[in-house]
């Protein structure tokens, strides 16, 4: 079986979020299986290719759209799987969808030419195969163009999270050759605008998203941003596979970031790096359990809960650490709190060994998401031996069981408020004060649950198996 894998961010290349962690483990997983994956994204300014070895091909595709001639030179690389990476100037920028102010305001031109080059590629024959993945809106028109142009390849399109969708003025359609009979409700046209990802619903032969729980909320007008009714439409053919973690690339026995290595049985070193953690971050030393924020700062991660209790958090007895960058108006609400509260460390940035870290210290994480399609943050926690607070909602619910439930181990918060949120971090900080031989019992216990992409990566297997024999 052969597959093409396009999105628009691969961990460790370029990576904003958990599209990236998910877009280099699910390839390698499904290589791991007998699956021949390559994967095709855009080749940014930031990726560091004398670092990781990416090398031209010398392949060259042109695209002719009114909105100019493009021309992508093809890269490549090879790590088990075969990445490859169109380079054109429109990727030659610092960011990969925008500066903190805004989107860039030609990202349908940027996306939309790199899904004509693929789909050119395809046609060229230099990507051969059964079947094309294809990633959240930026890579949505692949399948658009391939059913236009009768391609024979089965393609699936996954949802990593319905708020993005790729939205453009309907100029686009000139712009992107795309053709005005397909300017309609019942393909790509969307309140007057063009929809990438309404298109990559409605073209696909299958769409999937990231856990069960969010497969059903996003048929729903609550989550469904707009497209629930396209969603419902087109249910038949909607699935949900929770994602799961590269267990190579994120295990406390070999981090390499953190302070003491530790498995299961070796627990106690867990302690040493929340020791460790604290006096380097200036942290309240002493007996208290340590809670982590780790995450874009954005409306979805329930960062405003906390913002809304911080006079309460101040007096908890309890250390906290926030890591996150996003929205301005939340980085400047984070910087301006930054080192003013003894129990509170802050840092404005995106720092993967500093996540790593925390992730290792923490004896508790934070994660009281407004929505959640998935959520890698949570997973990782508990391979790292860390008890989980969130709100139930998407793949948080399919994760996280609440610790008042047989064989809970979790604190679960129904309602999107901070009276809510508050109650669940004091059930957490209460449970540190009088359990603790459980709550050591719980940490071994959440890290040998299994959240590897084993048997996720055999649930896409057998979705493109039924998508090569026609099932779906
Ligand atoms: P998202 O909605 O942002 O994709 P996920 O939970 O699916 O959220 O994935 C988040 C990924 O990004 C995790 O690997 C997490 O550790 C990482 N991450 C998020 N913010 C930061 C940050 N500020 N610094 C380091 N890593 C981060």
């Amino acid at each position: 079986m052969r597959v093409l894998f396009a999105s628009s961010e691969i961990y460790p290349f370029a990576k904003t979020g958990g599209l990236a962690d998910v877009s280099y483990s699910l390839p390698k997983a499904l290589s791991e299986i007998g699956v021949s994956v390559k994967t095709v994204m855009p080749l940014y300014g930031c990726v560091d290719t004398e670092k990781f070895g990416i090398r031209s091909t010398g392949r060259k595709v042109r695209v002719s759209l009114s909105a100019g001639d493009f021309e992508f030179e093809v890269y490549h690389l090879s790590d088990g799987v075969e990445h490859y990476f169109l380079k054109n100037f429109l990727f030659g920028r610092e960011y990969l969808y925008g500066t903190p102010e805004g989107d860039y305001p030609d990202n349908d031109v940027r996306f939309g030419a790199f899904c004509h080059a693929v789909v050119k590629l395809i046609e060229d024959g230099f990507f051969r195969g059964e079947i094309v993945h294809v990633n959240d809106w930026q890579t949505s028109l692949i399948p658009v163009l391939i059913k236009r142009k009768g391609l024979r390849i089965r393609t699936l399109q996954t949802i990593h999270n319905l708020a993005y969708q790729g939205v453009f003025p309907k100029e686009t359609v000139e712009r992107l050759n795309l053709g005005w009979e397909l300017f309609n409700m019942e393909a790509l046209e969307f309140w007057g605008k063009v929809n990438f990802l309404k298109g990559g619903i409605v073209f696909s032969d299958a769409v999937s998203t990231v856990s069960p729980t969010y497969a059903r909320e996003i048929t729903t007008p609550e989550f469904g941003f707009g497209l629930d009714g396209v969603l419902r439409k087109y249910s038949y053919k909607l699935f949900g596979i929770l994602n799961g973690i590269d267990y190579d690339v994120w295990n406390p026995e070999t981090d390499r970031y953190i302070y003491i290595n530790y498995t299961e049985s070796s627990i106690g070193n867990k302690e040493e790096n929340k020791r460790y953690f604290v006096k380097e971050t200036g942290l309240r030393e002493g007996d208290w359990p340590l809670f982590v924020f780790i995450g874009r700062l954005a409306k979805q991660k329930g960062i405003d809960l906390f913002m809304e209790k911080l006079n309460e958090i101040r007096e908890l007895p309890a250390n906290f650490a926030i890591l996150g960058t996003g929205d301005s108006y939340y980085n400047e609400f984070f910087n301006s709190i930054k080192g003013k509260y003894e129990n509170i460390f802050v840092e404005v940035a995106f720092d993967e060994p500093l996540s790593r870290k925390m992730y290792a210290s923490a004896d508790f994480l934070l994660m009281p998401s407004l929505y959640e399609p998935c959520g890698l943050n949570q997973m990782i926690a508990m391979r790292y031996g860390t008890l989980v607070v969130a709100r139930k909602t998407g793949g948080l619910a399919d994760t996280v069981r609440d610790i008042s439930e047989p064989g809970g181990y979790g604190f679960l918060f129904e309602e999107f408020n901070s009276d809510e949120f508050l109650s669940s971090v004091k059930r957490a900080v209460e449970f540190y004060r009088s359990n603790r031989e459980r709550l050591l019992r719980l940490k071994q216990f959440v890290m040998g649950i299994d959240f590897s992409w084993n048997s996720s990566a055999l649930k896409y297997f057998r979705l493109y198996e039924n998508l090569i024999e026609g099932r779906i």
